[in-house]
């Protein structure tokens, strides 16, 4: 009985003892940190953006992928790069233009929040308008910031009847030509 307890207690204070030498290990490793003693023991942690190490869009590679952007001007509302995505987080709405050799882009969303940066959607972009940004650095506080709209809006019922009157015109005009 007494051998018992006299093991018991040997086992305890063994145990107080591995806790004690595990704690003051880690204090062995951290402390010199506090300090910043000897050459390999100093602050590691950047702040960010930091103005002298960061690395900023020049020291991207040639042809990395940053986020998208769509030269609207160029866009010709054909879908491709819609029809391509294998997320679908693009959004193309369109609706006839003034210009009967391409479509008013009235909505273009891209929803960064799903984009892969695959690049399927550049390289199916026959106009060019699509290409990635060497912008890499997207965070916002709310996921519905991250969707990107490059669209010109949608059409009045004026602009409408304009330019379906212009399109008209234009085309009796090539039946004359
Ligand atoms: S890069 Fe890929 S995932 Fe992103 S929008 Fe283009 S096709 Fe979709
Ligand atoms: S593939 Fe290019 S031109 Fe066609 S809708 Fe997409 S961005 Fe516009």
């Amino acid at each position: 009985m007494k051998s018992s307890i006299f093991s018991t207690v040997r086992a305890y204070l063994y145990d107080v003892y591995l806790r004690f030498r595990s704690i003051w290990g880690s204090l062995l490793t951290a402390l010199p940190y506090l300090w910043g003693a000897g050459e390999l023991r100093k602050e590691v942690t950047e702040q960010y953006p930091d103005p002298i190490s960061s690395r900023t869009a020049d020291d991207l590679p040639a042809r990395s992928r940053g986020l998208l952007f769509n030269d609207i001007q160029r866009c010709t509302g054909c879908k491709e790069c819609e029809k391509i995505c294998p997320v679908q987080c693009i959004r193309v709405d369109t609706e006839a233009g003034s210009d009967p050799t391409k479509l008013w882009v009235a909505r273009f969303d891209i929803d960064f929040s799903k984009c892969v940066f695959c690049g399927l959607c550049v390289e199916s972009c026959h106009p060019q308008s699509l290409m990635h940004s060497r912008q890499y650095e997207g965070a916002v506080y709310e996921l519905k910031d991250l969707v990107a709209s490059f669209g010109r809006g949608y059409v009045t019922a004026e602009q409408r009847m304009k330019w379906a009157a212009l399109r008209k015109q234009a085309e009796s005009d090539e039946v004359y030509l």
